[in-house]
């Protein structure tokens, strides 16, 4: 069915390029390929040697030729070795051909082997047919120790003696050869045609393999041996014939054998690279292996032996017809095929795959959105907030003591007691849950829950009776009028308890703890984004620690900047950390050259449509829906899941951005990536796994380069701020995504040092950046206002 559909893609194709049909050509001698049309002549063997034509491109030579000859218009789209030939015909639609084995006059394999696998081609995705060329094996001497002197006068002999080592234990050319050595040997241990002038042995090629093949057949074959020798003038007797017979079934096994340990070791390898337990898989075989009538060799074929070398691969002999003709004729119909939908793959993804000039226009953007966001006059209209939050240093090291912390809007709410000492930052902590009910009741509730579960662990952890200083991460965007003060814009990540938004946070816990009376056990110093945590966090461990980063659920930045550059806060002194709130960065419109069709139908369908621009192009809860509308888009234009049904990708948020990690692991098999498509009961091939894998790279490749042209903004800024012409700086970082994807961190870090190569950036992972940062920024207020 398979072979028919091509076929008619074939004829197709003539109806309408009638003025330049395609053309396959199936070439039999080495040749290093570098595309599916360009191959250059290794070297000449089978007897040819035309000059000029070793280490030149045969396809633009044969391309010459019939432009001189003006046999109408061709165009050669594909050159192909005869086994790749042979394969190629010998596919059905359940069971794929994916080796060949040719064995004639010489002999030769081909398989189909994963890209990622051959080192020699640059092409990461797919699979790929490698023509071993295995005539050569044993040229490096690997199988000196199986060469008999039988095998040595037939090299000796040859044309090419010391190469084709394989080919010559192997190959129809020589076995007839090699049986008369060993006749010679036998005649002079006078074990053979005693009384006889057996010269006539010495020359070449008196014995062909024909007949050798016709000798150890068990019917005819002793008649055969006779007629054969009496031919050479020889006058063998019964026991003479009968050796001989036993000679040439030696000769023919062995070849048998060494074809199937051959085929044994592709086998094993295409089995292992898969990751498979069971192979099952057709093998397409050529030349006179295959029998002088069609019927398989007469020594039972490698099958037997390979069955015992490879047990755990169930091998399905196919006997090719017209191997080279047809298989030419399909490898060009599918090169046009795939040419055809890499062409359509390439037009869908090129929005998605960013320039460097793209990059340097959003890096020039954020500097212009950042400028926007300090001034006093122009913050309002600025996408990127810029928030002041009153932090003004990052730790020193040299801060002591002993502090209280709350975590909310992170994943988990967490209250924890941190104790700052010379040995390093010691933290008990305990998660409580919030209830879907007090996250969405009222104001005074929801502070209500969390003054008791400050009030349960210090009880828990015997810190009843004593005022520590509490550092309050509060991951919401606030409008901060202090470290202590600090004014809800908005809720999000589904909280909405009533009457927050437009009060200060650090008030509303203190009546809090009015209520519950236990006013005096609280002393909130500072309220801290989870930005500024990391920042403070890694700043500990490491003093150039300037920036925060954050890329889990969302994204957003914080970074130390002048204060004289600080529009919205009085004073020119010193500096100040800025929360930058740049996952709404392009709210205002400015990003819109970059949305393609996927972003903005993950935008229409989220629950703040036109907002968080930026973030919704980077961060953990929309890369996989991206994801899933390409792919979406895939199947609609027949490139993907031809002819099956895969309603689940119709699902909001079935594609998880955790699998884009899974998914890109370096050199994960892809039948791990099949595994993954599968729990999603979509049924990939190795093609489609291996373009479904492709979109999940663009994805993810334009997500870590965006955050780093945003970052780009940032260290330059700080580079011209201080007048340096280098900047040393550190960024603290945070986040699922950039934690766990196999990639992104490297993407994100590669583009960074390109478009900032003035800018040394180095990366530090936070550990519990939310609960340590939070105390280490109470530590940092409280040790200031002591000195
Ligand atoms: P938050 O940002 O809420 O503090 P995280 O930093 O843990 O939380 O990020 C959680 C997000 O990370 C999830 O929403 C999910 O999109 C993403 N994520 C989870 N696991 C992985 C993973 N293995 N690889 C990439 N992203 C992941
Ligand atoms: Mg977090």
């Amino acid at each position: 069915m398979e072979k028919r559909r091509l076929r008619g893609d074939l004829i197709n194709a003539n109806k309408y390029v009638k003025e330049r049909l395609p053309l396959g050509f199936v070439f039999p001698f080495s040749c290093r390929q570098t595309r599916l049309d360009k191959a250059e002549l290794i070297s000449w063997s089978k007897g040819f040697s035309c000059s000029d034509v070793e280490g030149k491109d045969v396809v633009q030579l044969l391309q010459l030729a019939i432009n001189k000859q003006e046999v109408g218009e061709l165009e050669v789209v594909a050159l192909m070795n005869d086994t790749v030939g042979t394969m190629m015909t010998c596919s059905t639609r359940e069971i794929p051909c994916e080796v060949a084995l040719i064995v004639d006059k010489g002999t030769n394999s081909c398989f189909m082997a994963d890209v990622q696998h051959v080192q020699t081609v640059e092409e990461t995705r797919g699979r790929m047919c490698v023509n071993t060329e295995w005539g050569c094996f044993g040229d490096d001497g690997a199988l000196d120790d199986i060469l008999t002197p039988y095998d040595q006068h037939v090299d000796e002999e040859s044309s090419n003696p010391g190469v084709k080592r394989f080919e010559k234990l192997v190959g129809s050319l020589y076995l007839g050869d090699v049986v008369r050595h060993a006749l010679i040997a036998l005649a002079a241990e006078k074990a053979l045609f005693i009384g006889s002038n057996v010269t006539v042995l010495g020359t070449k090629g008196v014995l062909t393999t024909q007949q050798v093949v016709e000798i150890i057949s068990s019917k005819e074959g002793m008649t055969k041996a006779r007629m054969t020798l009496e031919a050479l003038g020889l006058r063998p007797s019964e026991r003479d014939c009968c050796r001989m017979q036993q000679v040439c079934r030696a000769v023919v096994s062995r070849s048998a054998a060494l074809c199937a340990a051959g085929l044994a070791a592709i086998l094993s390898l295409i089995r292992q690279s898969r990751g498979l337990e069971r192979l099952m898989i057709n093998v397409a075989v050529d030349g006179w292996i295959r029998g002088s009538r069609g019927e398989s060799h007469p020594s039972g074929m490698p099958h037997t032996v390979t069955r015992l070398l490879a047990p755990e691969c169930l091998v399905n002999l196919k006997l090719s017809e017209d191997g080279t003709g047809r298989g030419a004729a399909m490898v060009t119909a599918v090169a046009l095929r795939l040419a055809d939908q890499r062409r359509e793959v390439n037009q869908l993804l090129a929005p998605l795959r960013l320039t460097r000039a793209d990059l340097e226009r959003v890096q020039a953007l954020m500097r212009q959105e950042m400028d926007l966001g300090l001034g006093r006059e122009t913050n309002a209209n600025a996408s990127v907030r810029m928030l002041p939050t009153y932090v003004r240093g990052t730790p020193d090291g040299t801060e002591r003591g002993e502090f209280l912390a709350l975590d909310l809007g992170g994943t988990n709410f967490r209250v924890l007691a941190v104790r700052v000492a010379e040995k390093g930052i010691q933290i008990a902590s305990q998660i409580y849950v919030i209830p879907t009910n007090i996250m969405q009741g009222t104001g005074e509730a929801l502070f209500d829950h969390i003054v008791d579960c400050i009030m349960d662990f210090q009880m828990k952890q015997d810190l009843k009776g004593r005022v520590l200083p509490l550092g309050f991460t509060f991951s919401f965007p606030c409008k901060q009028l202090g470290l202590d003060k600090a004014v809800l814009l908005n809720w999000t990540k589904g909280f909405s308890a009533s009457d927050c938004v437009g009060k200060d946070v650090v008030q509303l816990l203190r009546e809090a703890a009015q209520r519950k009376q236990v006013e005096k056990a609280l002393n909130v110093v500072a309220v801290v984004n989870d930005t500024v945590g990391t920042m403070m966090s890694c700043g500990y461990e490491d003093p150039e620690c300037e920036i925060g980063l954050i890329v889990g659920t969302g994204t957003n930045a914080c970074y130390m900047e002048e204060m004289q550059n600080v529009g919205t806060v009085e004073g020119e002194q010193g500096r100040m950390c800025i929360n930058m709130e740049w996952g709404a960065f392009g709210d205002n419109g400015c990003l819109d050259h970059l949305f393609t069709e996927f972003d903005q139908m993950v935008d229409e369908k989220t629950i703040n449509p036109g907002k968080q621009r930026f973030e919704k192009l980077i961060s953990g809860m929309y890369l996989g829906e991206i994801v899933r509308h390409i792919l979406l888009a895939l199947v609609e234009k027949g490139i993907l899941f031809q002819d099956k049904a895969c309603p689940t990708l119709q699902n909001r948020d079935i594609f998880k951005t955790k699998f884009l990690s899974t998914i890109e692991i370096d050199g994960l098999a892809l039948t791990k990536v099949q595994a993954i498509l599968w729990d999603l009961e979509l049924q990939a091939n190795f093609e489609e796994c291996s373009l479904v894998r492709e979109v999940c790279q663009t994805v993810s490749l334009r997500a870590a380069q965006l955050c780093a042209a945003g970052l780009a903004a940032v260290v330059e800024k700080m580079r011209e701020n201080r007048g340096l012409g280098q900047l040393a700086v550190t960024v603290g970082v945070d986040g699922t995504l950039y934690k766990m994807h196999p990639c992104f961190s490297e993407h994100l870090q590669q583009t960074l040092q390109d478009l900032a190569p003035n800018c040394a950036v180095t990366f530090l992972l936070s550990e519990d950046g939310s609960g340590k940062g939070a105390a280490l920024v109470a530590a940092v207020a409280v040790c200031g206002a002591e000195s």
